[in-house]
């Protein structure tokens, strides 16, 4: 069969250089392309705009600070938080394995619990094992429902006030699954835990308000946001961040430094150790302007309607399974009975297809999916019906290679 419209609805596709005439780009879960006001911002970073923030005295060194602080302003508004909330970190791993040390390391007691769920991505997984290995907590996992969403009615029904922290993927990076944010903090809130939500597939593809949601936690990844790599974010509420000791020791995050004693500086500096990736901080407040300029609501009814128009077409071919929902976020992941996802993603580049194939870092999601790996097709802002042509295009060049 054959998809017949050939519209990009979101009509951005020049903005973005390194997608060449012809090439179906459909990894943006891994990671996204880059739009010209991003690079045009990185470029002017390290060029005429380039100093240190932070320390200088000097006019130029001046300013590079006020415009880091502005991006921090940026990001706290685009996600409805607080700038002295807002800490800039390497990326979503960096931001987890922060909150999982410097909070639950310092906070969970032997025989408290910690709570995922079987779709998390392994950054949300195993920073978790390392710091329940280390106080000697136990990890409890949510399952899915039938049709692969992280199954609420089970977490209400298994929490328990020995659950101190839940995390939580917003939007899972292999099935497109939309958490419900707010029924979940309700559900760990009710027995007092604090809950991390892990916003990387979810900050790119839908508007996100922390403080609508009422989360404790929440992280991304720039790069995932038509961002820079190298840069990320983990918000977390004041009173939370206060009371959390430092992450890493050096320069920037003290108030007085002496052989006898040191003292942190508050947060968000207390967390941000080192010169950080100004240029990082910079090309990410361009993405967020980028990004609301087309807005999140039409992103996200975007990235839906392709997902619907994939999910059908893909569901007439017979040797196709679909995994995850129908309504979800941007992401398609699915097998092609007896080829390996790696084969399919091979032959797909053959045809300018380019999708994902392998265990996209969840293998016990893969597990309770009962398949070593899937083939996944994810959306951004670029496509338009004509990738997912090419996409099905190619699977039925896989169904025939493959008999
Ligand atoms: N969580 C999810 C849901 C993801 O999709 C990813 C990236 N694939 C990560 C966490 C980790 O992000 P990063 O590698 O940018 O730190």
């Amino acid at each position: 069969m054959s998809v017949t419209t050939d519209t990009r609805p979101l009509d951005v596709l020049t903005d973005f250089p390194a997608i060449p005439a012809g090439w179906a780009y459909l990894d943006t879960a891994a990671t996204s392309q880059k739009p010209r006001p991003v690079l045009d911002a990185i470029n002017r970073g390290y060029g005429e705009t380039y100093a240190t923030v932070h320390r200088g005295v000097y006019q130029r060194s001046a300013d590079m600070t006020l415009a880091f602080e502005a991006a921090r302003e940026r990001v706290a508004q685009f996600i409805g938080g607080q700038p002295n909330e807002t800490i800039f970190v390497r990326g979503a791993t960096e931001g987890i394995n922060l909150v999982a040390q410097c909070w639950a390391g310092t906070q969970l007691r032997p025989g408290d619990r910690i709570l995922l769920s079987t779709l998390e991505h392994h950054s949300n997984i195993v920073p978790w094992q390392m710091v329940a290995e280390k106080v000697g907590a136990e990890i409890d996992v949510i399952p899915l429902t039938a049709d692969h969403r992280i199954d609420l009615d089970a977490m209400a029904a298994m929490i328990t006030p020995a659950h101190k922290l839940v995390a939580l993927a917003h939007v899972s990076n292999v099935l497109g699954s939309v958490l419900d944010a707010r029924r979940a903090t309700e559900i760990a809130h009710s027995v007092g835990a604090r809950i991390l939500l892990d916003g990387c597939q979810a900050v790119p593809r839908l508007p996100v308000n922390v403080a609508e949601i009422g989360c404790d936690f929440y992280v991304f990844s720039g790069h995932k946001l038509y961002g820079p790599t190298g840069i990320g974010v983990l918000w977390g509420k004041a009173e939370l961040l206060d009371a959390m000791p430092p992450y890493q020791g050096g320069g920037s995050m003290i108030d007085r430094v002496t052989f006898a004693r040191t003292t942190y500086a508050p947060p968000p500096g207390r967390f941000e150790a080192g010169t950080p990736h100004i240029v990082g901080v910079l090309g990410l407040h361009a993405a967020m302007d980028y990004v609301e300029g087309i807005g999140l609501d039409r992103i996200h009814a975007h990235e839906t309607a392709l997902v619907t128009q994939a999910r059908e077409a893909l569901g007439q071919i017979n040797s196709v399974r679909l995994f995850g929902p129908d309504d979800s976020a941007g992401i398609v992941s699915f097998a092609v009975e007896g080829v390996h996802p790696h084969d399919v993603a091979t032959i797909l580049d053959e045809g300018s297809v380019a999708i994902r194939a392998g265990h996209h870092c969840a293998q016990p999601l893969m597990d309770a999916l009962g398949v070593p790996a899937t083939a996944r097709a994810s959306f951004g802002v670029y496509n338009g019906a004509d990738d997912i042509a090419a996409l099905v295009k190619g699977i039925e060049r896989v169904t025939r290679i493959f008999g």
